[in-house]
Formats: C-alpha cells, sequence, structure tokens
C-alpha cells in the first residue's frame, strides 16, 4: 500500500506541476512549445541592481525556467512568483506569444513562523514571457 500510495503522490505532482520535479520535463509537458523565454525584473528588497547594472534582470529559457523563483527580501516569508502557474494559465493555455505583467509578491513580512505579521512583501516581479511554437506539422502525438 505504501508503495503505491508514494506512486499517487508522484502522479499528482506531475499533473499540478509539470516542470517541478525536472527541468527537461518542461518541453514534455507542453508538446506545442518550440522555445520559451521568461525575463524577471524584481524590483524591491534584496534585488537592488550591482554596480554595474542598470537593472536586475534573470532570464530562462526552456532548459532553465524555475517553477517558483525565491524572494530575496530577506524579512519575507513564502515569498515568490509562481512562473510555473503563470506560463501555464496565462501563456500557454491561450496560446499567446507575448506576456507581460508585473506580479506582486505574495510572501508577508515577520517571523518565519508567522507568529509575526508585519504585512505583505513589497517586492515587485516584472514578468516578460515570450513563446515560439512549434508548427502543426511538428505538432506528433
Ligand atoms: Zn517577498
Amino acid at each position: 500500500m505504501a508503495q503505491r500510495h508514494v506512486k499517487l503522490s508522484h502522479v499528482e505532482a506531475q499533473k499540478l506541476y509539470p516542470f517541478r520535479t525536472s527541468v527537461k520535463s518542461f518541453l514534455d509537458a507542453y508538446p506545442t512549445v518550440k522555445s520559451i523565454q521568461v525575463e524577471v525584473r524584481p524590483v524591491g528588497e534584496g534585488f537592488e541592481p550591482f554596480r554595474d547594472m542598470t537593472e536586475w534582470v534573470e532570464v530562462y529559457n526552456e532548459k532553465s525556467i524555475p517553477a517558483i523563483l525565491d524572494c530575496r527580501n530577506s524579512r519575507c516569508f513564502g515569498g515568490g512568483p509562481d512562473l510555473a502557474y503563470l506560463v501555464r494559465w496565462s501563456v500557454i493555455e491561450p496560446k499567446r506569444t507575448e506576456f507581460e505583467t508585473t506580479m506582486r509578491c505574495r510572501g508577508h513580512l515577520g517571523s518565519p513562523r508567522g507568529r509575526r505579521n508585519d504585512g505583505p512583501c513589497d517586492t515587485f516581479f516584472k514578468v516578460k514571457v515570450n513563446v515560439v511554437y512549434k508548427d502543426a506539422a511538428e505538432v506528433k502525438e
């Protein structure tokens, strides 16, 4: 029974978060996608640009995209944009090739166990997504 339970949770994890377990599986999860580029420009505490940077920007592709980005605000708990959710429901499901949005961090400032809550984290993430889809002939079932 224990074995079966493990398998089920694995299946559930795959279903909900298709590329959470392995970065290689992004294109397996989205067979119509040829490539993706995600630019994230976080603004807030912990994301101050270095001396020779004009802005903090992180760029990902289909091989490097993380499911969730961690907020770097040292006082923020539970924060960071859920890129897996955004890419799936805002970009790939509606078949957009370009998408831009600004997401507010959903974390809160305070103690790790949540006993103190000093309000929401004030970090913002400007996210820009570009997707290239395969031609119909390239998509094989
Ligand atoms: Zn945060």
